[in-house]
């Protein structure tokens, strides 16, 4: 299996007007690759700048950061035709590496805005770099800049960053540093696209939390009552538990809750509620075993939200 580490520019509405205008709010013009073999040794990278169709004028910040104007994009072949190539390029048995989470979404709108064949039906499965630095050398939550990363790991800093063909060469450097196994069991999804029916849906156990990314339901009402959104079965030994805090929200967007399994111990859930290409609403569900002060955490959070709601009801009561 080879490695393709990606890295896409993207620019952006210049103005406010040109940005109402347009279904695209970020339009890649640069596509920088490097294929590592099953190794991780270097076997081959692909650089390309596009013509842009969309914007027209270079978003100032965009223009300072990656220092291209839109004049060295003009002879550049569409990114149709660039990316095509690319996906050919790839192969057939790779893993997408990006640093961060936001290069296969970009990539899978842009085709779609493009009506390219989609990459794939189903959320995507890759590597994020930047989440893969931080568990091998950090806490597992700080997220930190690229070039933090090849500071951190005396990676020469040989060409300017912020280029798709340089950051995708550094991020490559930074995941051929990272050597332990048991890092790599660490997968990310893509969830542009969700999983199409419910035995798509996709539950993966980490080293210390499961994930689950459901399929796409029309609203957040119909999520919240699917049996299996709202499931509270231990992940380890699949028993029903007995819940100590029920599902509740603060946000409408984050909900909570607390359950105990007779063979495991407290588990607390969270799930959040997301909309995918098409606008409809999937969630992401986290469980992981908790302790004592976890436990008091999320009734204090409750607390708040039920103080919230009696606020809200009673503004809304004066207002009648
Ligand atoms: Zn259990």
């Amino acid at each position: 299996m080879n490695y393709i580490v990606l890295d896409l520019e993207w620019n952006q509405a210049a103005d406010l007007k040109t940005k109402i205008e347009n279904q695209l709010l970020f339009e890649i013009i640069e596509v920088g690759a490097v294929k590592l073999n099953e190794y991780k040794q270097q076997t081959d990278s692909f650089h390309e700048l596009i013509k842009p169709q969309v914007f027209h004028k270079m978003n100032q910040i965009t223009g300072e950061l990656v220092h291209l104007s839109i004049d060295q994009l003009d002879n550049c072949r569409s990114f149709k035709e660039v990316v095509s190539d690319f996906i050919k390029w790839c192969g057939e048995d790779y893993i997408f590496c990006t640093w961060g989470n936001l290069d296969l979404l970009e990539l899978q709108r842009n085709m779609d805005y493009y009506n390219m064949p989609q990459l794939a039906d189903e959320p995507i499965k890759y590597y994020d770099v930047q989440k893969l630095f931080s568990i091998a050398f950090e806490d597992k939550k700080l997220r930190r800049t690229l070039e933090f990363a090849v500071d951190y790991l005396n990676i020469e800093k040989d060409i300017a960053f912020h280029r798709a063909d340089s950051d995708a060469y550094y991020t490559a450097k930074v995941l051929q540093k990272i050597q332990p196994l048991e890092v790599f069991i660490n997968y990310s999804f893509d969830t542009y696209r969700t999983p199409e029916t419910k035995k798509d849906e996709i539950h993966i156990v980490f080293d210390d939390y499961e994930k689950y990314i459901s399929r796409a339901f029309e609203n957040k009402i119909e999520a919240m009552s699917d049996k299996e959104v709202i499931s509270t079965k231990c992940y380890l030994c699949k028993s029903r538990t007995k819940k100590k805090i029920q599902w509740f929200t603060s946000n409408g967007k984050h909900y909570y809750s607390v359950f105990v399994c007779g063979n495991h111990g407290m588990f607390k859930s969270k799930i959040r509620i997301k909309k995918n290409f098409d606008n409809k609403v999937y969630v992401i569900k986290t469980t992981k075993k908790i302790g004592d002060s976890d436990y008091h955490e999320i009734i204090n959070k409750r607390e708040h939200a039920r103080e919230l709601r009696k606020e809200r009801r009673h503004k809304a009561s004066k207002e009648e």
